[in-house]
Protein backbone atom coordinates (compact mmCIF):
# COMPACT_ATOMS: atom_id res chain seq x y z
CA UNK A 1 0.00 0.00 0.00
CA UNK A 2 1.78 3.20 -1.08
CA UNK A 3 1.24 6.44 1.02
CA UNK A 4 0.20 4.48 3.99
CA UNK A 5 2.72 6.13 6.75
CA UNK A 6 1.37 7.96 9.70
CA UNK A 7 2.77 9.71 12.65
CA UNK A 8 0.59 10.99 15.97
CA UNK A 9 1.57 14.39 17.66
CA UNK A 10 -0.39 14.07 21.23
CA UNK A 11 -0.66 17.08 22.74
CA UNK A 12 -2.24 16.66 26.61
CA UNK A 13 -3.16 14.37 29.34
CA UNK A 14 -2.91 10.91 29.96
CA UNK A 15 -6.35 10.48 28.47
CA UNK A 16 -5.22 11.51 25.23
CA UNK A 17 -2.12 9.22 25.53
CA UNK A 18 -4.49 6.76 25.54
CA UNK A 19 -6.60 7.83 22.51
CA UNK A 20 -3.14 7.99 20.52
CA UNK A 21 -2.55 4.45 21.45
CA UNK A 22 -5.99 3.32 20.22
CA UNK A 23 -5.61 5.51 17.05
CA UNK A 24 -2.27 3.70 16.05
CA UNK A 25 -3.61 0.23 16.89
CA UNK A 26 -6.83 0.96 14.56
CA UNK A 27 -4.19 2.57 11.90
CA UNK A 28 -1.80 -0.49 12.18
CA UNK A 29 -4.75 -2.57 11.50
CA UNK A 30 -5.56 -0.70 8.31
CA UNK A 31 -2.21 -1.48 6.78
CA UNK A 32 -0.57 1.91 8.28
CA UNK A 33 3.11 2.24 9.28
CA UNK A 34 4.02 4.23 12.15
CA UNK A 35 6.67 6.42 11.36
CA UNK A 36 9.25 8.65 14.15
CA UNK A 37 8.79 11.81 12.13
CA UNK A 38 5.98 13.82 10.75
CA UNK A 39 8.16 15.00 7.69
CA UNK A 40 8.35 11.05 6.59
CA UNK A 41 4.79 10.96 7.09
CA UNK A 42 1.39 10.95 4.75
CA UNK A 43 -1.21 10.96 7.21
CA UNK A 44 -0.37 13.85 10.39
CA UNK A 45 -3.13 13.04 13.55
CA UNK A 46 -2.93 15.49 15.86
CA UNK A 47 -4.42 14.55 18.94
CA UNK A 48 -5.42 18.01 20.57
CA UNK A 49 -6.12 19.68 24.37
CA UNK A 50 -8.05 22.07 25.13
CA UNK A 51 -7.07 22.39 29.01
CA UNK A 52 -4.83 25.95 28.09
CA UNK A 53 -5.09 28.37 25.36
CA UNK A 54 -1.17 27.89 25.15
CA UNK A 55 -2.23 23.74 24.28
CA UNK A 56 -4.35 25.23 21.77
CA UNK A 57 -1.91 27.43 20.27
CA UNK A 58 0.20 24.79 19.64
CA UNK A 59 -1.75 23.61 17.09
CA UNK A 60 -1.80 27.10 15.23
CA UNK A 61 2.06 26.19 14.88
CA UNK A 62 2.72 22.59 13.92
CA UNK A 63 -0.51 21.88 11.44
CA UNK A 64 -0.86 24.84 8.59
CA UNK A 65 3.67 24.27 8.94
CA UNK A 66 3.00 20.64 8.10
CA UNK A 67 1.04 21.40 5.27
CA UNK A 68 2.82 24.28 4.12
CA UNK A 69 5.80 21.58 3.42
CA UNK A 70 3.72 18.75 2.66
CA UNK A 71 0.61 19.86 0.58
CA UNK A 72 -0.87 17.04 -1.42
CA UNK A 73 -0.86 15.00 2.72
CA UNK A 74 -3.68 14.26 4.95
CA UNK A 75 -4.20 16.27 8.42
CA UNK A 76 -6.81 14.44 10.74
CA UNK A 77 -7.15 16.40 14.11
CA UNK A 78 -9.04 14.51 17.00
CA UNK A 79 -9.12 14.83 20.87
CA UNK A 80 -10.75 18.17 22.46
CA UNK A 81 -10.96 20.59 20.04
CA UNK A 82 -11.58 18.47 17.24
CA UNK A 83 -15.45 19.93 17.88
CA UNK A 84 -14.44 23.40 18.60
CA UNK A 85 -16.46 25.83 15.80
CA UNK A 86 -13.27 28.28 16.52
CA UNK A 87 -10.66 25.43 16.12
CA UNK A 88 -12.72 24.43 12.82
CA UNK A 89 -12.59 27.90 11.66
CA UNK A 90 -9.16 28.79 11.63
CA UNK A 91 -8.23 25.59 10.58
CA UNK A 92 -10.68 25.01 8.03
CA UNK A 93 -8.50 24.81 5.25
CA UNK A 94 -5.83 22.71 6.70
CA UNK A 95 -7.31 20.23 8.12
CA UNK A 96 -8.52 17.29 6.43
CA UNK A 97 -10.66 15.15 8.51
CA UNK A 98 -12.21 16.11 12.04
CA UNK A 99 -12.40 13.11 14.23
CA UNK A 100 -14.10 13.36 17.91
CA UNK A 101 -12.57 10.03 19.33
CA UNK A 102 -15.92 8.13 19.81
CA UNK A 103 -16.34 8.31 15.60
CA UNK A 104 -12.91 7.03 15.60
CA UNK A 105 -14.70 3.23 14.63
CA UNK A 106 -15.32 5.23 11.36
CA UNK A 107 -12.49 6.05 10.45
CA UNK A 108 -11.72 4.02 8.23
CA UNK A 109 -14.56 4.98 5.97
CA UNK A 110 -13.21 8.77 5.77
CA UNK A 111 -10.23 7.58 4.97
CA UNK A 112 -12.06 5.30 1.94
CA UNK A 113 -9.94 1.84 3.29
CA UNK A 114 -11.98 -1.26 3.19
CA UNK A 115 -12.29 -2.13 7.58
CA UNK A 116 -10.83 -5.36 8.29
CA UNK A 117 -12.40 -6.98 11.64
CA UNK A 118 -15.15 -4.80 11.44
CA UNK A 119 -17.24 -6.78 14.01
CA UNK A 120 -14.43 -5.94 16.43
CA UNK A 121 -14.44 -2.40 15.95
CA UNK A 122 -18.43 -1.82 17.42
CA UNK A 123 -16.57 1.08 19.70
CA UNK A 124 -13.58 3.29 20.30
CA UNK A 125 -12.87 1.64 23.57
CA UNK A 126 -13.03 -2.17 21.70
CA UNK A 127 -10.53 -0.75 19.60
CA UNK A 128 -7.03 -2.94 20.42
CA UNK A 129 -4.61 -0.12 21.19
CA UNK A 130 -0.72 -0.14 20.63
CA UNK A 131 0.50 0.36 23.78
CA UNK A 132 3.66 2.57 24.14
CA UNK A 133 4.90 0.66 26.47
CA UNK A 134 5.92 -2.80 27.14
CA UNK A 135 5.33 -2.83 30.58
CA UNK A 136 3.05 0.06 31.78
CA UNK A 137 -0.25 0.90 30.29
CA UNK A 138 -3.51 3.51 30.51
CA UNK A 139 -6.70 1.30 30.82
CA UNK A 140 -9.68 4.34 30.24
CA UNK A 141 -12.45 2.97 31.80
CA UNK A 142 -14.84 5.90 30.69
CA UNK A 143 -14.94 9.14 29.00
CA UNK A 144 -16.55 12.54 29.52
CA UNK A 145 -17.24 14.74 32.22
CA UNK A 146 -20.28 15.69 33.78
CA UNK A 147 -19.20 18.58 36.62
CA UNK A 148 -18.91 21.65 34.99
CA UNK A 149 -16.36 22.93 37.23
CA UNK A 150 -16.43 27.13 35.99
CA UNK A 151 -12.95 27.07 34.36
CA UNK A 152 -12.79 23.95 32.38
CA UNK A 153 -13.14 23.37 28.92
CA UNK A 154 -13.28 19.27 29.37
CA UNK A 155 -17.20 19.01 29.84
CA UNK A 156 -17.61 20.48 26.36
CA UNK A 157 -15.16 19.15 24.53
CA UNK A 158 -15.43 15.55 25.73
CA UNK A 159 -19.08 15.41 26.39
CA UNK A 160 -21.10 13.80 29.24
CA UNK A 161 -19.08 10.68 31.15
CA UNK A 162 -20.05 7.64 29.59
CA UNK A 163 -18.79 4.08 31.56
CA UNK A 164 -16.78 1.02 29.73
CA UNK A 165 -18.25 -2.20 30.57
CA UNK A 166 -16.23 -3.64 33.78
CA UNK A 167 -15.84 -6.78 31.69
CA UNK A 168 -13.92 -5.38 29.00
CA UNK A 169 -11.77 -3.39 31.38
CA UNK A 170 -10.89 -6.80 33.32
CA UNK A 171 -10.59 -8.42 29.82
CA UNK A 172 -7.78 -5.91 28.75
CA UNK A 173 -6.21 -5.87 32.27
CA UNK A 174 -6.13 -9.53 31.74
CA UNK A 175 -4.13 -9.87 28.64
CA UNK A 176 -2.08 -6.96 29.45
CA UNK A 177 -0.54 -8.77 32.64
CA UNK A 178 -1.04 -12.46 30.58
CA UNK A 179 1.82 -10.38 28.26
CA UNK A 180 3.88 -9.51 31.04
CA UNK A 181 2.84 -6.12 32.04
CA UNK A 182 4.03 -4.39 35.21
CA UNK A 183 1.81 -1.55 35.64
CA UNK A 184 -1.85 -0.66 35.25
CA UNK A 185 -3.09 2.24 34.98
CA UNK A 186 -6.98 2.89 34.92
CA UNK A 187 -8.12 6.60 33.60
CA UNK A 188 -10.70 8.90 33.12
CA UNK A 189 -11.39 12.18 33.77
CA UNK A 190 -13.35 11.43 37.16
CA UNK A 191 -12.65 7.61 38.22
CA UNK A 192 -14.63 7.81 41.37
CA UNK A 193 -17.68 7.99 39.59
CA UNK A 194 -17.35 5.40 37.40
CA UNK A 195 -20.94 2.97 37.65
CA UNK A 196 -21.90 -0.02 35.49
CA UNK A 197 -24.55 -2.59 35.30
CA UNK A 198 -24.07 -5.97 36.04
CA UNK A 199 -22.35 -7.26 32.60
CA UNK A 200 -25.07 -9.62 32.78
CA UNK A 201 -27.57 -7.18 32.50
CA UNK A 202 -26.38 -4.54 29.85
CA UNK A 203 -23.51 -4.47 27.47
CA UNK A 204 -23.89 -0.29 26.62
CA UNK A 205 -22.03 2.42 27.85
CA UNK A 206 -23.79 3.77 30.78
CA UNK A 207 -24.23 7.26 32.19
CA UNK A 208 -24.15 8.23 35.59
CA UNK A 209 -26.44 9.13 37.82
CA UNK A 210 -28.40 5.74 36.93
CA UNK A 211 -27.21 3.76 39.90
CA UNK A 212 -28.76 0.02 40.81
CA UNK A 213 -27.88 -2.24 43.64
CA UNK A 214 -26.54 -4.61 41.45
CA UNK A 215 -24.13 -1.87 39.80
CA UNK A 216 -20.28 -1.99 39.54
CA UNK A 217 -19.36 1.90 41.11
CA UNK A 218 -15.44 1.85 41.18
CA UNK A 219 -14.52 0.13 44.79
CA UNK A 220 -16.12 -2.90 42.69
CA UNK A 221 -13.87 -2.52 40.18
CA UNK A 222 -10.68 -1.48 42.01
CA UNK A 223 -11.08 -4.74 43.63
CA UNK A 224 -11.88 -6.74 40.20
CA UNK A 225 -8.35 -5.29 39.18
CA UNK A 226 -6.53 -6.04 41.97
CA UNK A 227 -7.96 -9.81 42.04
CA UNK A 228 -5.89 -10.46 38.64
CA UNK A 229 -3.38 -13.27 39.66
CA UNK A 230 -0.04 -11.31 38.91
CA UNK A 231 2.97 -9.18 39.77
CA UNK A 232 1.82 -6.02 38.76
CA UNK A 233 1.02 -2.13 40.33
CA UNK A 234 -2.45 -0.27 39.89
CA UNK A 235 -2.93 3.22 39.88
CA UNK A 236 -5.71 5.21 39.07
CA UNK A 237 -6.20 8.68 38.10
CA UNK A 238 -8.28 11.29 38.10
CA UNK A 239 -9.66 11.30 41.70
CA UNK A 240 -12.39 14.25 42.45
CA UNK A 241 -12.69 15.20 46.08
CA UNK A 242 -16.43 15.53 45.99
CA UNK A 243 -16.58 11.99 44.66
CA UNK A 244 -13.88 10.49 47.02
CA UNK A 245 -15.62 7.97 48.98
CA UNK A 246 -14.82 6.02 52.54
CA UNK A 247 -15.72 2.72 51.05
CA UNK A 248 -13.13 3.91 48.05
CA UNK A 249 -10.42 4.50 50.62
CA UNK A 250 -10.83 1.82 52.36
CA UNK A 251 -10.78 -0.39 49.26
CA UNK A 252 -7.73 1.33 48.18
CA UNK A 253 -6.02 0.75 50.77
CA UNK A 254 -7.05 -2.61 51.40
CA UNK A 255 -6.19 -3.69 47.59
CA UNK A 256 -2.20 -4.79 47.70
CA UNK A 257 -1.94 -3.89 44.47
CA UNK A 258 -2.58 -0.29 44.56
CA UNK A 259 0.54 1.99 44.63
CA UNK A 260 0.81 4.39 47.57
CA UNK A 261 0.03 7.20 45.21
CA UNK A 262 -3.02 8.87 45.31
CA UNK A 263 -3.68 11.77 42.65
CA UNK A 264 -6.62 14.55 44.28
CA UNK A 265 -6.37 17.76 42.66
CA UNK A 266 -7.67 20.48 44.82
CA UNK A 267 -7.47 23.56 42.50
CA UNK A 268 -7.31 25.96 45.51
CA UNK A 269 -7.33 26.24 49.09
CA UNK A 270 -9.59 28.74 49.65
CA UNK A 271 -13.23 27.90 50.10
CA UNK A 272 -14.65 31.27 48.63
CA UNK A 273 -12.28 30.39 45.53
CA UNK A 274 -13.59 26.76 45.45
CA UNK A 275 -16.79 27.84 45.14
CA UNK A 276 -16.61 30.07 42.00
CA UNK A 277 -14.62 27.16 40.27
CA UNK A 278 -18.13 25.21 41.17
CA UNK A 279 -15.92 22.16 42.79
CA UNK A 280 -18.59 21.14 44.99
CA UNK A 281 -15.99 20.51 48.33
CA UNK A 282 -14.57 23.03 50.77
CA UNK A 283 -10.65 23.06 52.42
CA UNK A 284 -11.41 21.05 55.75
CA UNK A 285 -13.26 18.28 53.21
CA UNK A 286 -10.22 17.93 51.30
CA UNK A 287 -8.16 17.92 54.10
CA UNK A 288 -9.92 15.65 55.75
CA UNK A 289 -9.53 13.49 52.73
CA UNK A 290 -5.86 13.52 53.18
CA UNK A 291 -5.82 12.17 56.80
CA UNK A 292 -8.31 9.68 55.96
CA UNK A 293 -6.37 8.30 53.28
CA UNK A 294 -2.98 8.94 55.05
CA UNK A 295 -4.57 6.85 58.15
CA UNK A 296 -6.02 4.07 55.81
CA UNK A 297 -2.52 3.42 54.16
CA UNK A 298 -0.43 3.76 57.35
CA UNK A 299 -2.22 0.08 58.44
CA UNK A 300 -0.52 -1.74 55.36
CA UNK A 301 1.50 -3.83 56.31
CA UNK A 302 5.17 -3.91 54.35
CA UNK A 303 6.42 -6.35 52.03
CA UNK A 304 8.71 -8.13 53.67
CA UNK A 305 12.71 -6.66 53.43
CA UNK A 306 11.25 -3.33 51.61
CA UNK A 307 10.52 -0.05 53.37
CA UNK A 308 6.82 0.55 54.02
CA UNK A 309 6.50 3.67 51.97
CA UNK A 310 4.43 6.43 53.15
CA UNK A 311 1.55 7.63 50.82
CA UNK A 312 2.78 10.16 48.28
CA UNK A 313 -0.46 12.91 48.00
CA UNK A 314 0.13 14.71 44.17
CA UNK A 315 -2.54 17.37 43.30
CA UNK A 316 -3.64 20.31 40.63
CA UNK A 317 -3.77 23.72 42.04
CA UNK A 318 -4.64 26.97 39.13
CA UNK A 319 -3.42 30.06 40.59
CA UNK A 320 -4.69 33.44 39.50
CA UNK A 321 -8.92 32.40 38.92
CA UNK A 322 -10.88 35.43 38.09
CA UNK A 323 -10.66 37.40 41.13
CA UNK A 324 -7.80 35.38 43.38
CA UNK A 325 -6.89 37.67 45.64
CA UNK A 326 -3.11 37.76 48.16
CA UNK A 327 -5.14 36.60 50.69
CA UNK A 328 -7.30 34.14 48.99
CA UNK A 329 -3.67 32.49 47.30
CA UNK A 330 -2.09 32.60 50.64
CA UNK A 331 -5.03 30.02 51.71
CA UNK A 332 -3.66 27.54 48.62
CA UNK A 333 0.03 28.17 49.96
CA UNK A 334 -1.14 27.23 53.39
CA UNK A 335 -2.93 24.40 52.08
CA UNK A 336 0.53 23.04 50.38
CA UNK A 337 2.26 23.58 53.91
CA UNK A 338 -0.33 21.67 55.54
CA UNK A 339 -0.48 18.48 53.39
CA UNK A 340 2.91 18.63 52.30
CA UNK A 341 2.30 17.30 48.71
CA UNK A 342 4.84 14.87 47.31
CA UNK A 343 4.18 17.07 43.85
CA UNK A 344 1.75 19.09 42.18
CA UNK A 345 0.88 20.53 39.43
CA UNK A 346 0.53 24.41 39.11
CA UNK A 347 -1.06 25.78 36.30
CA UNK A 348 -1.70 29.89 35.32
CA UNK A 349 -5.49 30.60 35.32
CA UNK A 350 -6.32 30.34 31.24
CA UNK A 351 -10.04 31.74 30.00
CA UNK A 352 -11.81 29.02 28.23
CA UNK A 353 -14.53 29.33 25.52
CA UNK A 354 -17.85 28.42 26.89
CA UNK A 355 -16.86 27.80 30.66
CA UNK A 356 -18.56 29.66 32.76
CA UNK A 357 -15.85 31.33 34.18
CA UNK A 358 -15.01 33.01 30.43
CA UNK A 359 -17.24 35.74 31.18
CA UNK A 360 -15.66 36.65 34.39
CA UNK A 361 -12.79 39.17 34.30
CA UNK A 362 -9.20 37.60 34.41
CA UNK A 363 -8.11 40.12 36.65
CA UNK A 364 -4.85 38.98 37.56
CA UNK A 365 -2.19 39.67 35.75
CA UNK A 366 0.42 37.30 33.56
CA UNK A 367 2.92 38.76 36.48
CA UNK A 368 0.88 37.82 39.18
CA UNK A 369 0.48 34.64 38.02
CA UNK A 370 3.78 33.52 37.06
CA UNK A 371 4.58 35.19 40.66
CA UNK A 372 2.03 33.20 42.24
CA UNK A 373 3.25 30.10 40.12
CA UNK A 374 7.11 30.24 41.20
CA UNK A 375 5.81 30.63 45.16
CA UNK A 376 3.99 27.60 45.41
CA UNK A 377 6.83 25.88 43.35
CA UNK A 378 9.15 26.72 45.70
CA UNK A 379 7.16 25.79 48.41
CA UNK A 380 6.73 22.48 46.55
CA UNK A 381 10.34 21.90 46.47
CA UNK A 382 10.87 22.35 50.04
CA UNK A 383 8.38 19.19 50.89
CA UNK A 384 9.48 17.18 47.69
CA UNK A 385 12.99 17.40 49.57
CA UNK A 386 11.98 16.90 52.97
CA UNK A 387 9.36 13.67 51.95
CA UNK A 388 12.26 12.13 49.82
CA UNK A 389 14.53 12.59 52.73
CA UNK A 390 12.40 9.94 54.50
CA UNK A 391 13.71 7.40 51.61
CA UNK A 392 17.76 7.79 52.89
CA UNK A 393 19.15 4.48 53.39
CA UNK A 394 15.75 2.71 52.59
CA UNK A 395 15.68 -0.21 50.00
CA UNK A 396 12.92 -0.12 47.78
CA UNK A 397 11.31 -1.38 44.41
CA UNK A 398 11.47 0.90 41.25
CA UNK A 399 10.02 -0.54 38.44
CA UNK A 400 12.80 0.30 35.80
CA UNK A 401 11.83 3.00 32.46
CA UNK A 402 14.93 3.09 30.75
CA UNK A 403 18.14 5.09 30.35
CA UNK A 404 18.96 8.75 31.17
CA UNK A 405 20.96 11.07 28.62
CA UNK A 406 23.71 10.13 31.00
CA UNK A 407 23.37 6.49 30.33
CA UNK A 408 22.12 5.60 33.67
CA UNK A 409 19.20 3.28 34.26
CA UNK A 410 16.13 5.08 36.30
CA UNK A 411 12.62 4.14 37.01
CA UNK A 412 9.63 4.98 39.57
CA UNK A 413 8.69 3.60 43.13
CA UNK A 414 4.99 2.81 44.07
CA UNK A 415 4.91 6.67 45.22
CA UNK A 416 5.81 7.54 41.67
CA UNK A 417 9.14 9.02 43.03
CA UNK A 418 11.98 8.98 40.04
CA UNK A 419 14.81 7.68 41.10
CA UNK A 420 18.20 6.98 39.50
CA UNK A 421 19.84 3.45 39.65
CA UNK A 422 23.96 3.16 40.03
CA UNK A 423 26.11 0.74 39.82
CA UNK A 424 24.12 -1.48 37.39
CA UNK A 425 24.97 -0.81 33.86
CA UNK A 426 25.82 -4.40 33.39
CA UNK A 427 22.15 -5.37 33.35
CA UNK A 428 19.01 -5.16 31.29
CA UNK A 429 16.61 -3.75 33.47
CA UNK A 430 14.32 -2.35 31.07
CA UNK A 431 10.71 -2.57 32.62
CA UNK A 432 11.67 -5.38 35.46
CA UNK A 433 11.02 -4.65 39.20
CA UNK A 434 14.41 -4.00 40.50
CA UNK A 435 15.34 -3.38 43.99
CA UNK A 436 17.23 -0.24 44.97
CA UNK A 437 18.82 1.16 47.81
CA UNK A 438 18.37 4.68 48.54
CA UNK A 439 21.82 7.01 48.91
CA UNK A 440 20.86 10.42 48.12
CA UNK A 441 17.35 12.50 47.92
CA UNK A 442 17.41 15.48 45.49
CA UNK A 443 14.90 17.99 45.03
CA UNK A 444 12.40 16.12 42.80
CA UNK A 445 14.23 12.79 42.66
CA UNK A 446 16.12 9.74 44.46
CA UNK A 447 19.53 8.58 43.84
CA UNK A 448 20.12 5.06 44.60
CA UNK A 449 22.55 1.49 44.66
CA UNK A 450 21.05 -1.15 42.65
CA UNK A 451 20.70 -4.11 45.14
CA UNK A 452 18.86 -6.73 42.50
CA UNK A 453 16.33 -7.66 39.80
CA UNK A 454 13.28 -9.64 40.67
N1 LIG B 1 -10.53 15.86 35.85
C1 LIG B 1 -9.40 16.42 36.43
C2 LIG B 1 -8.60 17.42 35.63
C3 LIG B 1 -8.66 17.59 34.20
S1 LIG B 1 -7.87 19.02 33.55
C4 LIG B 1 -9.80 17.09 37.74
O1 LIG B 1 -10.93 17.16 38.12
O2 LIG B 1 -8.93 17.60 38.39
C5 LIG B 1 -6.26 18.96 34.28
C6 LIG B 1 -5.88 20.15 35.09
O3 LIG B 1 -5.73 21.29 34.27
C7 LIG B 1 -6.89 20.57 36.14
O4 LIG B 1 -6.78 19.84 37.30
C8 LIG B 1 -6.59 22.03 36.35
O5 LIG B 1 -5.67 22.23 37.41
C9 LIG B 1 -5.97 22.45 35.03
N2 LIG B 1 -6.89 23.31 34.28
C10 LIG B 1 -8.07 22.98 33.73
N3 LIG B 1 -8.63 24.05 33.14
C11 LIG B 1 -7.79 25.08 33.32
C12 LIG B 1 -7.81 26.45 32.94
N4 LIG B 1 -8.84 26.96 32.27
N5 LIG B 1 -6.77 27.21 33.29
C13 LIG B 1 -5.73 26.71 33.98
N6 LIG B 1 -5.65 25.43 34.37
C14 LIG B 1 -6.68 24.62 34.04
FE1 LIG C 1 -12.67 19.58 34.26
FE2 LIG C 1 -13.74 19.58 36.68
FE3 LIG C 1 -14.37 17.64 34.93
FE4 LIG C 1 -11.93 17.71 36.01
S1 LIG C 1 -13.85 17.39 37.10
S2 LIG C 1 -12.44 17.39 33.85
S3 LIG C 1 -11.55 19.90 36.18
S4 LIG C 1 -14.86 19.81 34.74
Amino acid sequence: MKNNKYHIVTIGCQMNKSDSERIAGYLDNLGYKNVASKDLADLLVVTTCGVRQSAEDRIYGIIPRFKKHNPGKKVILTGCLSGDKGVQRRLKKHVDIWLPITELPQLAAQLKKPKKNQNSLSGYFNIMPKYNSSFSAFIPIGNGCDNFCSYCYVPYARSREVYRPADDIIKEARSLVAKGYKEIILIAQNVNSYIFSHPSSSSLLMRRGDRREEDINFPDLLRMVNNIPGDFWLRFSTNHPKDMSNELIQTAAKCEKVCEHIHLPAQSGDNDMLKKMNRKYTREHYINLINKLRREFFKRKPAEDLWKLPLAITTDIIVGFPGETEKQFNASKKLCHEVKFDMAYVSQYSPRPHTASFNMRDNVSKIEKKRRENCLMQILRRYNLENNKKYMGKTVLVLVEGKTKKREWYGKTRTAKVVKIEKANSHNLKGKFTKVKIKQAEDFGLRGEFVKSL
